[in-house]
């Protein structure tokens, strides 16, 4: 079993449909959302389960067509002091798109 810290660009990468088809994924901190909602009322991507208080993804990979939505909900969720707990990643780079809350692409997601 390997201690390495897990690179948050690789996650559910092993699975994943290839990058030339979904050139986009979102990595959800779910146990940092905070139910406001907020994603699911700017994309169709999002539902928040009224049972569990939390959002969830209908899709983690995606392409071009379902780009602009999905950082929409990055951009608008509140948790973690409007850093957001929704990323979206562009595969190809391993780069953060949204909310990208340093400016420079890192991933800004806490473990
Ligand atoms: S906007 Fe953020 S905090 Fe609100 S439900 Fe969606 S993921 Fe959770």
């Amino acid at each position: 079993m390997s201690e390495e810290p897990v690179d948050p660009t690789e996650l559910g990468e092993r699975d994943a449909p290839p990058v030339a088809e979904k050139p986009y994924k979102v990595i959800f901190e779910a146990n940092g959302c905070i139910g406001a909602g907020k994603c699911a009322e700017v994309s169709d991507n999002w539902t928040l389960d009224l049972a569990t208080g939390i959002a969830s993804p209908k899709a983690y990979f995606f392409d071009e067509e379902d780009l602009e939505h999905n950082v929409r909900a990055a951009a608008v969720c509140p948790a973690k002091k409007d850093r957001g707990v929704i990323h979206v990643i562009d595969r190809a780079t391993g780069e953060e798109l949204a909310p990208d809350p340093e400016g420079d692409g890192t991933v800004s997601v806490d473990w």
